[in-house]
């Protein structure tokens, strides 16, 4: 014989059950047939007692919906010649329930009991539609009520098996005395010893299955659900979780304990002992391999079978010194919630004694908290001991396996991938089998940690980036071409998975939780809400994705100032934007402090030369020792554009807006031709070589008249340039009269930093500067003559992108 189970998803609605006949009918051997209440009619009829046991009218309504939702799916599934039988044994089952209804509504209570009968009918319904289905379809098949064969104690809520002796000889004569083929039975139902309706716990229907399963020896007992077996994660949560082929009995058990819902925990124990094998499979997808539990190990399989987790936890803890070196101290407090019926997930007591600390579904808190004061009042009035410490909004995170004991450095392994990630541990735990290894830690990190987790333990080494892009201009949008092109090259060679997942310009901002799709990215921002801020980082804050990398791909100094917000809560940060880096001393440090405190990369390279690697090359000569003692640099591609192609051929205003129009200056060009921007570069160079300086120290020459520099916006700008032609002439022919080529120069030496125009005689290494080409020249105490030349394209906005992108990459292999 064999046991199928169909859970809540598995019989939602007519399609589903014809799924579920599919499967049926292709089974060969006598089969018994469990199924769930149709998806949320349990949820529907608590609802209702709820609502109709506090007074509440709208009870109704949910009855209606309940009534609606059997009678359609009779209507659907059930041939209109054969319906009339099914709707008025239905009917009248439902006229019952909404008498118990209106009974709960009139005292104004419900009881356990009353709540076990109202909820029983979602089992006892869909039984019954199905296996009149099943029989109209041309199957073997018949209905039984499991009231019948299971029989508890009156635990209501939650009841246990009362005798298994008894129900399973129930069980046995049943089905030893019958022929069909099928038999249609509810599952989460059973019935006290006096008859009243019980139930077996939430997910219990699993349990009625195994129950069944052992007690007429079946062949194997097969859970289908809605996914494909029993995952390395909870598939919901941890998009990478794969189907675990093979898992052992107390591997499942574990897993199930510690939230994996797909198995209900007690369902293990009756069909263990028997070793009847369970299969976990998929309705919706039959032929996916699924998972068996067996009694068997996977003896190659991986130490880390998988990572589940509890929401909903909260710590409580008692401490005091009254309680070091007194016995009994634990004894009383355990008794006391077992007394309160309380379930503890998990225990720890400091070696010293002084507090014990649980964690317990917190729901129980308010119940636990009152019990364990009133045990403790005497000790508490002494001040022996200190009231009880409640901390809510926790969950618990376990890893399991069968050989985790047999391997050192998981754990060590497990807490620092959750220290990286900046995931709080308030608890430790390990469990004495050594199967479990379990940390509590906040609920709003648990996606975090399951992810990090999980890629730790089962993703080959695969690393998550998750970015978020705000300015999606020309810099912006080359860049996300750009990882575009890129993505699986740096999948198949970096192990890098790089996942845009928010991006915004100063309109719109969008958001995809599963990664943005980098084809129609443009139209999706245009259809997102309206851009903000603020809101752009608490929605990144709140994904509180592991890896998240702000990425400012903008020159606003309002967003410069959000940087702070993103390092503190270890987001990383890459920006080409130089606002920051440049702003006063204090700032800057306090945002590389920032980024050292919270393990967040804070990281600028394109912020001196687009996408040469200047400061990448500093870091290197100081990190390895070296000390700089002098820089020399070309480092403004705009202004090398402008005097590259500035003659007495031309004009300076034509040059300066050919440089606009084709992306070599900041969008104010004022700012490169003032020189400020040169200043700023030579200020973050002189920052990161390690000296202490502010942007009002540097000594500025700036060739512009001081008309233009008053200007305030780029009409008045470029009209200026105009009115000044003569001097611009002036300043070409002083320069070519000598042989000599003009060069925005910037120079760093003894601390002191200075930027202005220059005449370069032929043979200087400056001198053949091409187009908007960058130079840098290092004076090293290692290389004190001949310097260390960085020189190439230092502005656009391909290379910038590239700058940028190669950030990304360092934070990726951080
Ligand atoms: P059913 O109604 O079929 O009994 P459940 O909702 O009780 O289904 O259980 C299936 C659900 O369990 C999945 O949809 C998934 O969200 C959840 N789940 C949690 N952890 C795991 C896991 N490790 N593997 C598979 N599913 C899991
Ligand atoms: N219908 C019950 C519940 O929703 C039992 C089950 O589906 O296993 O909890
Ligand atoms: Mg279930």
């Amino acid at each position: 014989m064999k046991v199928l189970k169909f859970g809540g998803t598995s019989v939602a609605n007519a399609n589903n059950i014809e799924l579920v006949k599919n499967i049926v009918k292709n089974s060969k051997n006598k089969t018994a047939v469990v199924v769930s209440a149709f998806g949320g009619v349990t949820d529907l009829l608590l609802n209702a007692a709820e609502l109709a046991s506090t007074h509440n009218k709208e009870y109704k309504n949910v009855f209606l919906k309940i009534e609606e939702r059997h009678i359609s799916t009779i209507k659907e599934l059930i041939p209109v010649s054969n319906q009339s039988k099914v709707l008025s044994k239905v009917k009248s089952e439902l006229n019952i329930l909404e008498t118990l209804l209106e009974g709960a509504f009139f005292i104004g209570e419900i009881t356990p009991k009353l709540s076990d009968k109202i909820v029983s009918y979602g089992e006892l319904l869909s039984s019954y539609i199905i296996s009149e289905y099943f029989i109209a379809e041309g199957l073997n098949a018949s209905y039984k009520d499991s009231r019948e064969l299971l029989k508890t104690n009156t635990n209501y809520g939650k009841a246990a098996i009362y005798n298994f002796e008894e129900t399973n000889s129930l069980i046995q004569n049943y089905f030893n005395n019958n022929n069909n083929q099928i038999t249609v039975l509810g599952g989460f139902i059973a019935s006290s010893i006096k008859g009243d309706s019980t139930t077996l716990g939430r997910g219990g229907s699993d349990y009625t299955a195994a129950i069944i399963a052992a007690a007429v020896d079946a062949k194997s007992l097969e859970i289908w659900t809605d996914v494909s077996g029993m995952y390395t994660a909870n598939p919901k949560l941890v998009k990478q979780a794969k189907a675990i082929e093979n898992i052992s009995y107390q591997e499942a058990m574990e897993l199930s304990h510690f939230g994996a819902k797909v198995l209900y925990p007690p369902t293990i124990q009756p069909v263990l002992s028997k070793g009847i094998p369970i299969a976990i499979k998929n309705t919706f997808n039959p032929d996916a391999i699924g998972t068996t539990i067996t009694k068997n190990l996977d003896k190659n399989g991986k130490t880390v079978r998988g990572i589940s987790h509890i929401e909903n936890i909260s710590l409580i803890s008692l401490e005091g010194s009254g309680m070091v070196g007194i016995p009994g101290i634990s004894k009383r407090f355990f008794e006391v919630l077992s007394l309160a019926q309380i379930s503890i997930v998990l225990i720890t007591q400091a070696s010293s004694e002084h507090s014990i600390c649980v964690a317990i579904d917190a729901n129980d808190v308010a119940l636990a908290e009152e019990a364990i004061n009133n045990e403790f009042e005497y000790e508490i009035s002494l001040k022996k001991i200190k009231p009880v410490l409640v901390e809510n909004d926790l969950a618990i995170i376990a890893l399991v396996g069968d050989s985790m004991k047999n391997h050192q450095g998981l754990s060590g392994k497990m807490f620092s991938t959750l220290g990286k990630n900046n995931v709080n541990i308030r608890v430790i735990a390990q469990g004495s089998s050594e199967r479990n290894i379990s940390a509590v830690i906040d609920k709003a990190d648990v996606k975090k940690a399951l992810n990090s987790l999980h890629e730790k333990f089962f993703e080959e080494n695969i690393k998550q980036l998750n970015l978020f892009i705000m300015g999606v201009g020309n810099v912006g949008s080359k860049l996300l071409h750009q990882i575009k092109q890129q993505k699986k090259y740096l999948k198949e060679n970096l192990k890098l998975n790089v996942r845009v997942i928010g991006i915004s310009n100063s309109r719109t901002m969008f958001f995809d939780e599963d990664g943005i799709s980098l084809k129609n990215w443009e139209s999706l921002l245009s259809k997102g809400e309206k851009a903000n801020k603020e809101q752009f980082f608490s929605k990144v804050n709140s994904l509180n994705y592991r890896n998240s990398i702000f990425v400012d791909n903008t020159a606003s100094e309002v967003v410069s100032n959000t940087y702070a917000d993103y390092l503190s809560n270890s987001i990383s940060v890459v920006t080409c934007n130089k606002i920051a880096c440049s702003s006063v001393y204090t700032n800057y440090s306090r945002l590389k402090y920032l980024a050292q405190k919270y393990n967040a990369p804070f990281l600028f390279e394109t912020n001196v030369g687009a996408g040469l690697p200047i400061i990448d090359t500093l870091k290197h000569l100081i990190a390895s020792g070296d000390k700089i003692l002098k820089i020399q640099a070309v480092l403004s591609g705009s202004l090398n554009f402008v005097f590259n192609n500035f003659s007495n051929k031309t004009t300076f205003h034509d040059i300066v807006k050919q440089a606009q129009e084709e992306g070599y200056t900041e969008p104010d060009p004022k700012i490169d031709l003032s020189g400020i921007d040169v200043a700023r570069k030579i200020l973050i160079l002189a920052r990161e070589s390690g000296y202490k300086l502010d942007i009002d120290e540097i000594t500025n020459k700036s060739f512009l008249p001081e008309e233009s520099l008053q200007t305030t916006n780029n009409n008045d700008f470029f009209a200026s340039l105009i009115k000044f032609e003569p001097s611009f002439q002036e300043m070409y022919t002083e320069a070519a009269n000598k042989d000599a080529k003009l060069k925005y120069v910037a120079q760093f030496e003894d601390g002191k930093a200075s930027v202005g125009l220059q005449h370069i005689p032929k043979g200087h290494d400056f001198y053949n500067l091409e187009g908007s080409d960058n130079i840098v020249l290092f004076f090293t105490e290692r290389y004190p003559n001949q310097p260390l030349i960085i020189k190439g394209a230092g502005a656009g906005a391909d290379v910038t992108a590239s700058g940028i992108f190669a950030d990304i990459i360092r934070i990726g292999n951080f």
